[in-house]
């Protein structure tokens, strides 16, 4: 016989402080010129491409089988770019990597975060940053940021003794602002946090200071990488991607470096097999062209301080930029503004503290349209 309750339609049991959100992501829209997540506007030449395709049909009969879990030949490839780039000397077992830097930095959370744990940010940053809190059921802590939105180290110290967090995420140079972060800062942040995390059987832990540097090798000369520091932290992670400055954002390959024993937890909570025989065939060959690949960052820090001072000469307030991206403003009506460059084919993020806008740095073609764009909107 039918169950008495059979027309009763079931409802979902969604967990408490997921009701109701709406999914994280930029609208994306097609339109001419897209400034909006901070992409490398430049896509990978014919022959870099015809690379990538021999490099995954190479892999193609063996796709039966599950990938490398280990993704050794990645590791090996992305230390020694890191030794190109930073100069950071790091063996293979210093490297993990996972589909973009942000699953590292869940992995991350995963790892060292967790009920009654809490993770400290300081605003405005990333925001993602609270949603990795949230998955993880971490609590989220943020700080605040100076006017300029540089770090007040007296006020990071004095969170970070106050709030003894699991987790310190700290983005250098910071999304949506650009801001970088000292290296003195980032060495007397970590010297701090030896003994400010959870409490164990054997007295108190460390904090794990994670560096976001997902805009890195976009900085300016004289603002070293925390990589430089690494050896001297065994609770220290610097995060990179390939999404930025390497041009791959849709191949979904993102990395960090650590101690081995810091990596060793990150290999007990990621899914088995989570990077694809077909990512890492892509990752590895877009590796051997890094400097075709990397050939246009000088030019878009040109670029980027090129758009910096023509914001600053219309009057406008502007972020110091490390990055490929520039905050400003100050709007009392941001969203018109918004509006109206999209309105003239121009998308840009709509992001940070009220007032501000953050445009990406595109093709010197897209960047004088997006000048083009400005000029008509601040004219009404
Ligand atoms: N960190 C920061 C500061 C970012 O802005 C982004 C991308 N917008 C990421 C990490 C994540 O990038 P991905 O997952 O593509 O590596």
């Amino acid at each position: 016989a039918p169950r008495a309750d059979a027309d009763v339609p079931a409802r979902l049991p969604v967990r408490p402080g997921l009701h109701g959100l709406e999914p994280y992501g930029a609208p994306q829209l097609d339109v001419p010129v897209r400034l909006n997540v901070n992409e490398n506007p430049y896509p990978p030449s014919a022959a870099v491409v015809a690379d990538i395709a021999a490099a995954v049909a190479a892999v193609g009969p063996e796709l039966n089988r599950y990938p490398d879990r280990d993704f050794a030949a990645l590791c090996t490839e992305l230390a020694d770019y890191l030794r190109a780039e930073s100069g950071a000397d790091l063996g293979a077992d210093r490297i993990w990597a996972a589909n973009g830097s942000n699953e590292v930095m869940l992995h991350l959370l995963q790892a060292f975060g967790g009920p009654g744990r809490s993770v400290l940010s300081f605003a405005p940053t990333y925001s993602m940053y609270p949603e990795y809190a949230r998955d993880t059921l971490t609590e989220w802590v943020a700080g605040r940021r100076s006017p300029n939105f540089s770090l007040d180290l007296d006020h990071v110290l004095a969170e970070i003794d106050r709030v003894r967090p699991a987790v310190i995420l700290l983005a250098s140079p910071n999304n949506p602002t650009g801001t970088a972060l000292p290296l003195e800062h980032v060495v007397a942040i970590c010297e701090a946090a030896r003994t400010t995390g959870p409490a164990g059987a054997d007295g108190p832990a460390a904090s794990v200071v994670v560096i976001d540097e997902a805009y890195g090798e976009f900085r300016r000369e004289g603002t070293p990488s925390a990589l430089s520091v690494l050896p001297d932290f065994a609770h220290l992670a610097v995060a990179r991607t390939m999404s930025k400055a390497f041009g791959m954002a849709g191949a979904r390959l993102g990395y960090l470096a650590a101690a081995p024993e810091l990596i060793d937890v990150l290999r007990v909570v990621r899914l088995p097999y989570h990077l694809s025989a077909v990512t890492q065939a892509v990752a590895l060959a877009a590796l051997r062209h890094r400097e075709e690949l990397m050939a246009q960052v000088a030019s878009l820090r040109a670029e980027r301080d090129g758009l910096v001072r023509w914001l600053r000469e219309r009057g406008l307030q502007v972020a110091e930029s490390d990055a490929n991206f520039v905050l400003f403003g100050l709007f009392a009506d941001r969203h018109s503004v918004w509006e109206g460059l999209l309105d003239r084919g121009i998308l840009v993020r709509e992001v940070g503290p009220e007032g501000w806008l953050r445009v990406s740095v595109g093709t010197p073609t897209e960047t004088a349209a997006f000048r083009t764009a400005m000029e008509e909107v601040l004219e009404r």
